[in-house]
């Protein structure tokens, strides 16, 4: 806890390219080297990172698909406004892009937290402006605009794009009889611009560290295969770090066994749980682990594109993640300002970090491991019918219709 409170108290949202993000590199690399890890390195990399820098409201409720079709004739270059809730913000965002609207305005269906944020840009400045705001400040324009049959407004935002460099945290415990053979265990640092960032991504953070805290009194002959540990940079403002680390992976991608991302893994509100991401052989596995540690693991199988496990998804590299069961569905505080350091819950995260070092502890040691690197033929085949990645199709289709390298002339267009 000591940890987490410093990274949100002292050092701010850690968001990309602020001195927070900068400091909390410094600590976190301090951190696993204090565990004895070996080979504990800063891997920088640079990016296109953000800085703080019309037309009349649509509005499409949560945002699918049947909410776009009904306002289809009213939404080109108008500006649409969308509740947060159901599906994921870029999907909202993409289809708005789809539907020729000239803004996003993205708001919060939760009273009382405040504005909500979130990235709606994939490496490159967003095609159109988007903006999050409160509840309140929504169901305002969506009075004014039942009063007055419409509302005009004009985005207007100081944010700019400038070159930043960034730095994933990495460290390893080397393994003894396969030491080529590798079982990624990360989290990502860096909270939205507006939050603290407590519980996304730090509950999962202080799993990771915690880990590697434990697993590191197996180091010398304790380990057969090895463990890298990676705090990554920048998840929120596009899986940057994630993305640099599994480009790095070169010709090693079939020694990465798997690749645990712990996102937010210590939230509150459940018990422990694990997701695999469509990996239906590795489950007696896990079946075999609770059995022998005497724990009820609930298993799901799904795929999302929102997190870092994803670039290593692409990859074909099997990944999961510790998820909290029995939450209700939904971000609540997540991504506000409220994200802070007293909705923590030591016990969870306590939780997580014991069945995470429990079941890496026995993929790290397992006679034979149920896992296999994936072929680019079925990676493709997720992308284009799994239902977990309805966002991957709609970035297709966005690129295709603007042409991906005519996006900066778009963006200039809408802007001008
Ligand atoms: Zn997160």
């Amino acid at each position: 806890m000591a940890l987490l409170t410093t990274l949100c108290d002292d050092f701010g949202s850690r968001f990309g390219g602020t001195e927070g993000a900068a400091l909390a590199a410094d600590l976190l690399e301090e951190k696993f080297a204090s565990y004895g890890l070996a080979n504990v390195h800063k891997d920088a990399y640079d990016y296109d990172g953000c800085c703080r820098g019309g037309g009349n409201l649509v509005f499409v409720d949560e945002g699918v698909e049947k909410d776009f079709e009904k306002e289809k004739a009213r939404l080109a270059e108008n500006i649409v406004i969308s509740r947060s809730g159901g599906i994921h913000r870029m999907e909202k965002y993409d289809r708005a892009i789809l539907y020729d609207a000239n803004g996003f305005i993205f708001q919060n269906h939760y009273p009382g937290y405040g504005e909500v944020t979130g990235t709606v840009g994939w490496n490159h400045e967003a095609v159109i402006p988007g903006i999050g705001i409160s509840y309140e400040t929504g169901e305002f324009l969506h009075r004014l605009s039942r009063q007055n049959g419409a509302v005009r407004v004009r985005i207007k935002t100081t944010d700019a794009y400038r070159r930043t460099t960034a730095w994933n945290i990495v460290g390893e415990l080397r393994g003894t009889t396969h030491p080529e053979e590798v079982i990624i265990v990360g989290c990502h640092y860096d909270g939205h611009d507006i939050t603290q960032g407590a519980n996304d991504p730090l509950s999962g953070m202080v799993v990771v560290t915690e880990m590697a805290r434990v697993l590191s009194a197996y180091a010398g002959d304790g380990l057969a295969r090895t463990v890298r540990f990676i705090a990554w940079s920048n998840e929120e403002v596009g899986l940057f770090g994630a993305y640099h680390d599994a480009q790095g992976l070169g010709d090693n991608l079939a020694h990465v066994r798997f690749v645990w991302n712990l996102d937010s893994a210590g939230s509150p509100g459940g018990r422990k749980g694990i997701q695999l991401h469509r990996l239906p052989d590795f489950e007696p596995f896990i079946g075999n682990a609770a059995e022998e540690m005497g724990q009820d693991i609930s298993v799901g199988q799904g795929t999302s594109c929102y997190s870092d496990h994803y670039p290593y998804f692409l990859k074909g590299i099997p990944t999961g993640s510790i998820t909290t069961v029995g939450r209700p569905p939904g971000r609540g505080f997540g991504h506000t300002a409220f994200d802070t350091v007293d909705k923590t819950d030591a016990m969870s995260i306590r939780e997580a970090a014991a069945l995470g070092a429990r079941l890496v502890l026995r993929q790290l040691n397992a006679e034979s491991l149920p896992l296999q690197l994936r072929e680019a033929e079925e990676v493709e085949r997720f992308l284009q019918e799994d239902s977990g990645l309805e966002q991957h199709r709609l970035r297709e289709a966005v690129y295709e219709k603007l042409g991906k390298e005519n996006l900066r002339q778009y963006c200039d267009a809408v802007r001008a």
